[in-house]
């Protein structure tokens, strides 16, 4: 199939939104981006990123000056001057599991009241199943022009740190719709990216997305209630992992143990999820295990950095990484804060070093904390050295160095990125996640 530019503008320009319109614009279409937060827009219309994520802000400058990317405060300009409209809006969920749906529907009316012409209407947002019928019904009410619209479910399975390269290059891409038409211009949108295309109704691709975030928080759960057993019988996870994964029907992806996992999605679209369920009249037991076990594994975290300093009083503790992954800037619902939080709590005194999220750190927790600008100050005359994110550079550091700065030779690792024969050969005291 042939390119055919489609004029497309993206509503909600956050971590999903900006990378996919870059991305649509990166792949030949015209696109508008759309946020409500106006300073967002002011720093990208400056060529100025208002989040870190890898390679986007080459493409986002090269797309601009190649004039099929802009962006707008203004969703007139955005809705009258497109075909398809991508809504990338957050969707947290509220303290009942439930999701709030509020950012949508308001945009879901601003998008009715604005529509001049024939529209498609995607959501790229995580949506509960449903949502796209209540979507469908809230433009048709608000409409003030009697103009026809087609609704499409297109979610996204990009990763952030990896964001541009996952939605250039995806495993696969889910459209659910109802119409030829849609089907027709959203594989025209598509046509240049080589990925194998699913085609549902509305409700079976917000379903796909759901049970995929439940099966990945299931997978991170699994291994982790392993590792816990690991400990104690003189196991070690990395091997059952990796022996496990060469079975293709496992997989190696996601085995992989931890202080478990957080970030904007998993935890809340699991949440999300068990709401789903309960409202159908299933209680689906196995996911709120797996939503305990990732609580269990922050606190069994806390436990043993509480038990290899005997108390954590007045101690002064080191961290590396804040952010729930690496590279990334994203501190949502990062493991991060519950162990932070949980360690001051007992009396810690904690310094802190991330090489990208200290700005979104300092949102969360304030002055609670002192913010380091590399791993040696932090480091230096603290009597555990503690890692909660495994960003490449922590792999790579002088542990040499490390060594001397450190009052103990104390290393609490909850993301196992060295090995504890070699770090006890070099003479640390150096405890991780089910391995001994
Ligand atoms: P985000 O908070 O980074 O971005 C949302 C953006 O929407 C913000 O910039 C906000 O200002 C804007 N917004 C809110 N209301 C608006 C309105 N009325 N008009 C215009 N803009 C408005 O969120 P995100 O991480 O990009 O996630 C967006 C959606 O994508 C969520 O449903 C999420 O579950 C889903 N998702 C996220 C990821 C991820 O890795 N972050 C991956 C796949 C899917």
């Amino acid at each position: 199939m042939k390119l055919k530019r489609i004029k497309i503008c993206v509503i909600g320009t956050g971590y999903v939104g900006l990378v996919v319109g870059t991305c649509l614009a990166e792949i030949g279409h015209q696109v508008i981006c759309f946020d409500n937060n106006k300073e967002k827009i002011k720093k990208l219309q400056n060529n100025i990123m208002p989040i870190y994520e890898p390679g986007l802000d080459k493409l986002v400058i090269k797309n601009k000056q190649a004039g099929r990317l802009s962006f707008f405060t203004e969703i007139k300009q955005g809705v009258e001057n497109s075909d398809v409209i991508f809504v990338a809006v957050h969707t947290p969920t509220q303290k009942s599991g439930e999701t709030d749906l509020s950012y949508v529907e308001s945009v879901s009316k601003e998008i009715a009241k604005t529509m001049n012409s024939y529209k498609v209407i995607v959501s790229k947002s995580t949506m509960p199943v449903e949502t796209g019928k209540k979507i469908k019904e809230i433009i048709k009410a608000y409409s003030s022009q009697n103009v026809d619209f087609d609704v499409v479910s297109n979610p996204e399975f990009l990763k952030e740190g990896t964001a541009v390269k996952d939605f250039l290059y995806p495993e696969r891409i889910v459209i659910g719709l109802e119409s030829s038409k849609a089907e027709k211009i959203m594989r025209q949108i598509y046509c240049p990216i080589k990925a194998p295309i699913i085609v549902t109704n509305i409700e079976t691709a917000e379903m796909i997305k759901h049970a995929s975030n439940a099966f990945l928080a299931t997978k991170i759960s699994f291994i982790n209630a392993i590792a816990n057993i690991c400990e104690r019988v003189g196991a070690d996870v990395e091997e059952i992992a990796q022996a496990m994964g060469l079975d293709q029907r496992i997989g190696r992806s996601f085995l992989k143990a931890g202080i478990g996992f957080g970030g904007s999605c998993l935890s809340k679209d699991v949440d999300a999820f068990v709401h789903i369920f309960a409202k159908n009249g299933y209680n689906f037991k196995l996911l709120k295990t797996i939503r305990q076990i990732n609580q269990v594994q922050k606190e069994n975290f806390v436990k043993k950095v509480k038990d290899k300093l005997q108390n954590l009083k007045g101690k002064n503790l080191a961290i590396l990484g804040l952010a729930f992954k690496p590279n990334t800037d994203d501190m949502r619902n990062a493991p991060s804060i519950d162990i932070i939080n949980m360690l001051i709590k007992q009396g810690a005194i904690i310094k802190a070093y991330d090489p990208i999220a200290k700005e979104s750190a300092k949102q969360v927790f304030k002055h609670k904390i002192t913010y380091c600008s590399n791993i040696y100050e932090t480091v230096q005359n603290a009597d555990a050295l503690i890692i909660l994110t495994e960003w490449d550079e922590f792999k790579d550091m002088d542990l040499k160095k490390i060594k001397k700065l450190l009052k103990s030779s104390k290393i609490i690792d909850g993301r196992n990125i060295f090995n504890p024969k070699k770090m006890r050969k070099l003479g640390f005291n150096y405890s991780c996640i089910g391995r001994n």
